[in-house]
């Protein structure tokens, strides 16, 4: 279930600086977690210096940091 979604290739997150860029504003709302995991269909993964992020476009609680 939704395993398409996990290896998603680095170019496409380049394209989408949307997702990406305002880490710091993302940050303040999003929980910390030893272990993230994609909560509803909206949600998807994103890597970034080594660490997981859940993003997701129909509920911004669902956002979540590894580590
Ligand atoms: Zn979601």
């Amino acid at each position: 279930m939704g395993s398409p979604f996990i290896a998603r290739p680095l170019l496409q997150s380049a394209i989408q600086p949307a997702l990406v860029s305002p880490s710091l504003t993302l940050m303040r709302t999003m929980k910390v977690r030893a272990s993230v995991k994609k909560i509803c269909d909206g949600c998807s993964t994103v890597k970034r210096r080594g660490k997981v992020f859940v993003v997701c476009s129909k509920n911004k609680k669902h956002k979540q940091r590894q580590g």
